[in-house]
């Protein structure tokens, strides 16, 4: 599997849940660096990606993300989201606290209307310095797989201890504020059925929701090629189900099928 993002800065491309969104890669060109390591994962395993070079400094991401602004503006590409994503978790970038003022700086000064986005795995935001950076952008999107521990750690297999009561914890500051978002996917991993879509599932995914207060929810499934070969994707109708019952309690679900 090849990895996606081999610049600092790339896009804008048309995104299922963002709109046009320019990406910002924080993590090595040629490699990946996440704490987890979910078997859905577009960027591979991370055994994989480890000699891929090194993180950008914030300099670099600064002039890169300069310089294609001023080529956008210029051109007039339409951008609705400047979008932290790329080879792995951008929260674990040393400067991320740093760059993420950097980019407040440079969406300001040349595309005002642009929202930023950060994907991430949620595993870090208890962190005093990525939390406040966090807090700053207008789109923490965070992942919450499994409200029940055992998926979670099948789905997403974190590289270290991980347990949905402290991700609660972690996410009580985001109250209101953050997107959760959920990959919905079923399948075979080392001989171990998963699905995250059963109605026991469901059931503790919604409590979760209703007590940790997401803005807004983005519910979506795979479409590209993931690393393990036996992860299915969910039919646009399933997500439209699983969305039903907080669409009819008023929260914001983005559908990607
Ligand atoms: S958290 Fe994101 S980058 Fe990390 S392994 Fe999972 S899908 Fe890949």
């Amino acid at each position: 599997m090849s990895l996606q993002f081999n610049t600092v800065v790339f896009g804008p491309i048309k995104s299922r849940r963002l709109g046009n969104s320019l990406g910002v890669n924080l993590l090595p060109a040629f490699g990946k660096v996440c704490n987890f390591d979910c078997i859905y994962c577009e960027c591979g395993w991370n055994k994989d990606g480890r000699d891929g070079g090194e993180m950008p400094a914030k300099e670099i991401v600064r002039d890169s993300l300069e310089s294609k602004l001023i080529q956008i503006v210029s051109e007039n590409i339409p951008v609705d989201s400047i979008t932290f994503s790329g080879n792995g978790e951008p929260t674990l970038h040393p400067q991320f606290s740093d760059i993420i003022d950097d980019v407040i700086d440079l969406r300001d000064k040349y595309l005002p209307g642009a929202k930023i986005t950060v994907l991430s795995n949620g595993g870090r935001i208890d962190r005093e310095d990525v939390k406040n950076a966090m807090l700053k952008v207008d789109n923490p999107v965070i992942k919450l797989d499994s409200a029940n521990d055992k998926t979670a750690n099948l789905i997403d297999r974190p590289q270290f201890e991980y347990r949905v009561s402290e991700v609660m914890n972690k996410l009580a500051p985001f109250a209101g504020r953050f997107v959760l978002q959920t990959m919905f996917i079923r399948g075979i991993f080392d001989g171990v059925k998963f699905d995250n879509t059963t109605k026991e599932e469901l059931t503790a995914w919604y409590d979760f929701i209703d007590k940790s207060r997401p803005r807004d929810i983005m519910v979506y499934t795979t479409d590209r090629d993931t690393p393990s070969q036996s992860v299915e994707k969910i039919s646009e109708q399933e997500l439209n189900n699983i969305a039903a019952p907080l669409v009819s309690k008023g929260y914001k679900v983005i559908i990607a099928g």
